[in-house]
């Protein structure tokens, strides 16, 4: 072999690992999930929260436009009655059923669009792994309690 061929041939291989090369002294991308929170986008979507007034009063008045407004069928709403002398909520209704289930959702955003009262929300809690099929179906009672999202926002 030549001394011209011996270059060349270091050259080649250079340039093959021009990709590996140039990453190797790039600053590390990668996070240690779940340890360091993922960072998302302000306008990601993940599981629902149902809201509350100020006041403590529950948003929703049981009105069922969400699972109407449901392509998958995701969401099951059971109004009743509110006692005047004990409200749930603002309304003549509230929700006394309201249960979402997290493996029909698509995560459109129907639901909280046809709200009239802003009471669902897609919010940023996206850690909703489990390891049976019940753990999917989320009660009232577990979406209006506080969230507890271990999320980033970045900027968009
Ligand atoms: S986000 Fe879309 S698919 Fe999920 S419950 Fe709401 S309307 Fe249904
Ligand atoms: S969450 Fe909103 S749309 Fe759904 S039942 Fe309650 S008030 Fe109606």
């Amino acid at each position: 072999m030549t001394v011209t061929e011996t270059v060349k041939g270091a050259v080649e291989i250079l340039q093959g690992f021009r990709v590996t090369l140039t990453n190797l002294f790039r600053g590390q991308i990668t996070t240690q999930y779940p340890e360091e929170p993922a960072p998302i986008y302000p306008r990601f979507r993940a599981r629902h929260e149902l809201r509350r007034y100020e006041n403590g009063l529950e948003r929703c008045i049981g009105c069922m436009l969400c699972e109407a407004a449901c392509p998958t069928g995701a969401i099951h709403v059971e109004a009743a009655e509110n006692d005047p002398a004990n409200p749930v909520s603002p309304g003549e209704r509230y929700a006394r059923v309201w249960e979402v289930n997290l493996m029909r959702c698509v995560y459109c955003g129907d639901c909280e669009t046809a709200c009239p009262v802003e009471a669902v929300v897609l919010g940023h809690e996206f850690e909703t792994a489990v390891y049976t099929r019940d753990g999917f179906l989320w009660t009232k009672e577990q979406l209006l309690a506080p969230t507890n999202p271990n999320v980033v926002v970045r900027a968009e």
